[in-house]
């Protein structure tokens, strides 16, 4: 890389307002309209990128509704609704990405897939923009390591539904470079959310934690120990949690909770963390969740 990191745009981030921020955000799904919106929001200007047209017509719709919904709770004029949506480019070509002090990443969860954008983004963002990944587990290493700039490559780790959620973990690959983090860090914050930085290890803290008690609450199901209701509702009630982890499944997406348990099973070496054959069903059978229509739990078009 040319130039040392602390330079240029990044120096003025820190303290400056996300109205001098370009992000382009690279996939339109669960995930992706969801750090446009808040991004958007947050005054920063916006190129939501797709490969797919469908995929962002659904996202412009979903932004929508959701911007909406927070005019109606008071939390944003209907001005800053507006002003929100203008401030949000899309594009079907990762060139949208060449102006961008941000890219932040959130295509399916694959690392092969994964690599190829980052090794395309290298060659498009300009030299020092930081290239974040929304990767629920795959090692920002690895991914970094797709790229000549390893040292501003982050995990930038949103929670759904982004809009609500607080959370951003932050990802220090081996060789991401403190200013990165810090620089991650501080743009968590100026969207309100609060940043908890971790280590580089499959799962991180939240998916290391949270993707076994999903994936063995499958495996209550499909041995019969209770219904999907039931299950939900022991969770629910006994632990205090405000979803069970079959309804948390179906939000998360069925597919992406399978890529996750898949990297922990993988990558850790440990059959405690082998995917449920009942995930691996559901997933065959287009069985997606909340995006589908149906996963453990039933949704009507606009669930
Ligand atoms: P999704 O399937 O809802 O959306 C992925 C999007 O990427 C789709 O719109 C797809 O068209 C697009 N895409 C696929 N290939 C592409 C390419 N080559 N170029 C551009 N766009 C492409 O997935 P999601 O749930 O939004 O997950 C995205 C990432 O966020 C994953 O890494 C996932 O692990 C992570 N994540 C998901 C959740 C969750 O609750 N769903 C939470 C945190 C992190």
């Amino acid at each position: 890389m040319d130039g040392d990191p602390a330079e240029g745009p990044r120096d003025a981030l820190g303290s400056a307002p996300l109205s001098f921020v370009r992000v382009a955000v690279v996939g339109a799904g669960t995930m992706g309209n969801g750090i446009a919106h808040v991004f958007a929001v947050g005054g920063a200007r916006v190129s939501l990128i797709d490969s797919s047209g469908a995929a962002i017509e659904g996202a412009l719709a979903t932004i929508g509704r959701n911007l909406e919904r927070q005019v109606g709770k008071g939390v944003l004029t209907a001005d800053e609704r507006e002003a929100a949506l203008g401030r949000i480019e899309t594009a079907t070509d990762l060139e949208a990405a060449g102006s961008a002090e941000l890219v932040v990443e959130a295509v399916p969860e694959v690392e092969s897939l994964k690599r190829e954008i980052f090794a395309n983004l290298d060659g498009i963002a300009p030299l020092d923009a930081i290239l974040a990944s929304n990767t629920s587990s795959i090692s920002i290493t690895k991914i970094g390591a797709a790229t000549s700039r390893p040292e501003q490559v982050v995990g930038m780790h949103f929670m759904n539904p982004v809009p609500v959620m607080k959370l951003v973990e932050v990802i220090r690959g081996l060789a991401t470079a403190d200013e990165t983090v810090r620089f991650t860090s501080d743009l968590a914050r100026a969207l309100g959310k609060v940043p908890v930085e971790v280590r580089d290890f499959p799962g991180f803290v939240s998916n290391r934690v949270l993707a076994p008690m999903i994936n063995e609450a499958i495996y209550a199901l499909m041995e019969g120990v209770a219904d999907a209701e039931s299950i939900d509702e022991v969770m629910r009630l006994g632990m205090n949690h405000p979803l069970g982890p079959l309804a948390l499944a179906d939000l998360i997406g069925l597919d992406t909770c399978l890529h996750i348990i898949e990297v922990l099973h993988r990558e850790l070496g440990d059959d405690r963390y082998r995917p449920c054959p009942l995930l691996r069903q559901y997933v065959a059978a287009g069985w997606l969740g909340r995006k589908s229509g149906r996963g453990f739990h039933s949704y009507g078009r606009d669930a």
